[in-house]
């Protein structure tokens, strides 16, 4: 292991507001769409729960796991489904949460895959993302924090399959 929690980046109190803000927005702007709201497993986890729980409005909830880092910190750009969806999402207004958008190569091969199952919009809501997101299309809709580029943990971010516990996100000091 050799790993430890470093710098607290996003506490857990400043998690808490920008979960609330976001769940504001997509209240607002899912009214009437009963939206479907798909969770990539596992760093999505504390996110959409928390997330759904502030939203004003009523939603299905769906996951799906996909495989992109394995256990390196670096992106391998290989993405596998792990677990689809349960349902079909033809004619569904979908929002895919996600946990971080680094290289963006795990968000964008979900959006084609998901975009080509015929849903009536598609949006993404990132937790978190670092500087190289802004390069990649698509961009998401709702974005709760900009990050450094430095590999974090906590509030469901892993190294290893550990810290995914913390209740706030900080620097994996290696
Ligand atoms: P991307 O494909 O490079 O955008 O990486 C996205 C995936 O890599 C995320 O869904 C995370 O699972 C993982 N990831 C990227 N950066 C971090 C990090 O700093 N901490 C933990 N996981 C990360
Ligand atoms: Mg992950």
């Amino acid at each position: 292991m050799g790993y430890r929690v470093g710098e607290i980046l996003v506490s857990e109190a400043e998690l808490g507001v920008r979960v609330r803000e976001l769940a504001a927005d997509i209240s607002r702007d899912y009214a009437d769409k009963d939206p479907l709201v798909i969770g990539v497993l596992k760093g999505a986890i504390f996110f959409i729960a928390d997330l759904v729980r502030a939203l004003s409005i009523d939603c299905e909830i769906d996951f799906m796991a996909v495989s992109s880092y394995g256990s390196q910190t670096t992106s391998s750009g290989v993405v596998r489904i792990l677990k689809d969806l349960d349902v079909t999402i033809v004619g569904r207004h979908v929002l895919l949460i996600e946990d971080i958008i680094d290289s963006g190569l795990t968000l964008s091969y979900l959006h084609r895959n998901l975009a080509s199952r015929g849903p009536a919009s598609l949006e993404i809501c990132a937790l978190a993302a670092k500087p190289n997101a802004a390069r990649f299309e698509p961009a998401p809709k709702y974005v709760g924090v900009q990050l450094p580029d430095e590999f974090v943990i906590g509030y469901g971010l892993d190294v290893d399959q550990r810290f995914r516990g913390l209740p706030y996100i900080a620097v994996l000091d290696q």
